[in-house]
């Protein structure tokens, strides 16, 4: 039931104190000509309606939530006691520099702890998610280009593994994608690769996630970088997940000129739900002096804003979803030099833990020795003996207190289940979801009807999809709920 047809008129919560500047009258142009919809419950009755509804959802703290190129690992609470400290929440953007010291600390320190994960030489904390990353990469190396005079470089290479969003925030920097396939085994097909850029002089880079997102750590990964370069490309490296290599490898030296990372995955800070997030663009030298927005600088011993030579402007106002930064930041401090590579560990060892034991009755992608932070299930074997699908094993999972993982991605499996289960999360845990995947493949095979009819615990149970995606009602009608 929604909030307002619990409402009931002249109940409410509000208990507004005086007035105590001049009421100043609005002019007739700017008045409401309708009355202004607004829920009037008692305080009781909207604390339960936001707990109910807090119920009906599934998050990190409900339970395992093995979201394949998600992240969802769990945020630790310090990380919200630290962004509430009102040294943090309680400051101006427009502040003087010499007031807001510690914020500028954060913002350093967060770029510098960030340029050595990765191997870049300077970040920009001002994008606001992962797709927003990549925009204002692919726009630093569009200036890049377009600085050297190089005006015909619009097409970007993107593997068909890609993250959705890459060919899209390609797209809209205005440049052309050319898609390579990738070879069998789910890697970047090398030869392709070099038959596209051979003397290509249109070539403005490459966008690459590795590990991919069948979570497979490309070996050609150098060579494929040199390609791009020796035709003089660059390199993107798409680090949303930096769950597997964070400590162990970086994007820098594997050739890249420019990353994006997801603080809303790898550094814990809350996602899911519209944000806000966090999608901080790291790049070497030869890109710095294009860089958006302001970051900290050291000058005459204190921090000072200071803005890039030939920046392109500003990708959001001020500094970005500054709050998540400091969630990120402490992150980054309680792990550690020695605990963000145990993270990263522990988060393969997780992976490969439950790839192993669930490859006794699942197909997996690819076929692996060994996985990074995540694999893909295969479900077409199931499909074609049982009619059973990836959707059917995901919704049977939803009566079982599992979020399924990631499915139909990548798109070059058909029918796939892609899972991640994160560094945090126990082996007692990971072997309860093995047992639910286990017996869910022994239903398959025994009752297929029940799979086909799951979820049954859920309070709402198998919907229409596609009418969800192709009639989706997204507000609420007052004239025809009030008839
Ligand atoms: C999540 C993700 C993105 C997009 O990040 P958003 O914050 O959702 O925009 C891009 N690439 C990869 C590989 C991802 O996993």
């Amino acid at each position: 039931m929604l909030v307002f047809e619990k409402s009931r008129p002249g109940r409410g919560v509000s208990a507004l104190p005086e007035c105590d500047v001049e009421v100043l009258a609005v002019g007739e142009k700017d008045r409401r000509e309708s009355e202004l919809h607004l829920p009037e419950m008692a305080e009781v009755d909207l604390s339960r309606h936001y707990t109910e509804l807090e119920r009906k959802s599934h998050g990190v703290n409900d339970g395992f939530y093995p979201l394949g190129s998600c992240t969802m690992k769990y945020n630790p609470k310090i990380n919200e006691q630290a962004a509430s400290l009102e040294g943090f929440t309680g400051v101006h953007p427009l502040q003087p520099a010499e007031t807001v010291q510690g914020c500028l600390k954060v913002m350093k320190e967060t770029e510098d702890a960030l340029c050595e994960i990765t191997g870049m030489s300077r970040f920009t904390l001002q994008p606001a998610a992962g797709a927003h990353g990549e925009f204002t990469g692919l726009l630093l190396i569009k200036a890049y280009h377009l600085a050297n005079g190089d005006t015909k470089r619009k097409k970007i290479i993107v593997p068909d593994s890609a993250h959705g969003t890459n060919p899209a925030s390609a797209v809209m920097a205005g440049m052309e994608v050319i898609n390579v396939d990738s070879t069998p085994d789910g890697l970047v097909d090398v030869d392709k690769l070099r038959e596209v850029c051979d003397g290509n002089d249109e070539i403005a880079g490459l966008m690459l996630t590795n590990p991919n997102t069948a979570g497979l750590f490309d070996p050609n990964i150098k060579e494929i970088t040199d390609i791009i370069h020796s035709c003089g490309g660059q390199c993107y490296y798409d680090g949303a997940n930096l769950n597997a290599i964070m400590g162990w490898a970086r994007p820098g030296d594997m050739g890249f000129d420019c990353v994006h990372l997801n603080l809303h995955k790898t550094f814990s800070t809350p996602h899911g739900g519209g944000g806000p997030g966090s999608g901080p663009v790291g790049c070497k030298e030869h890109l710095a002096k294009f860089m958006p927005g302001v970051r900290a600088e050291e000058k005459d011993g204190a921090l000072d804003f200071a803005k890039a030579e030939e920046s392109l402007g500003e990708m959001k106002s001020f500094y970005g979803n500054f709050l998540v930064v400091v969630r990120a930041l402490t992150y980054i401090k309680m792990l550690g030099r020695e605990g963000i590579p145990q993270a990263s560990k522990n988060a393969v060892l997780n992976a490969n833990y439950m790839m192993k034991k669930l490859s006794s009755k699942y197909d997996i992608a690819f076929n692996p020795a060994v996985c990074m932070h995540e694999f893909v299930m295969d479900i077409g074997r199931q499909a074609k003996e049982t009619g059973v699908t990836a959707m059917d094993i995901a919704k049977g999972l939803l009566d079982n207190h599992i979020h399924p993982p990631t499915m139909y991605f990548p798109l070059t499996v058909h029918e796939a289940l892609m899972a991640e289960p994160t560094e945090t999360e126990s082996k007692e845990t990971l072997d309860q979801a093995i047992e639910v995947f286990l017996k869910l493949n022994e239903i398959a095979y025994s009752d297929p009807e029940q799979l086909h009819n799951a979820p049954v615990t859920t309070p709402v149970t198998r919907l229409d999809e596609v009418g969800a995606a192709r009639h989706p009602v997204l507000k609420y009608d007052f004239e025809v709920s009030n008839e």
